[in-house]
C-alpha cells in the first residue's frame, strides 16, 4: 500500500519511519501519524463492552 504524507510540519522534507510515529531526518523531528491532518487515519475500533 502506498500513502502519501504532506511531510515535515516544520520543514516540509521527507519523513521515515511510520505509520504511528514519523521521524523528520533533516531537521530532526519527531512527528505523530496523529500530529498530522491526514484524511486517513488508522484509527482501531475498540469497542465499548460493559461487563
Ligand atoms: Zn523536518
Amino acid at each position: 500500500m502506498t500513502f502519501t504524507f504532506p511531510g515535515c510540519p516544520r520543514c516540509g522534507a521527507q519523513l521515515d519511519g511510520g505509520p504511528v510515529l514519523f521521524h523528520c531526518s533533516a531537521c530532526g523531528r519527531a512527528v505523530y501519524a496523529a500530529d498530522l491532518d491526514l484524511e486517513v487515519t488508522a484509527r482501531p475500533l475498540v469497542p465499548v463492552v460493559t461487563l
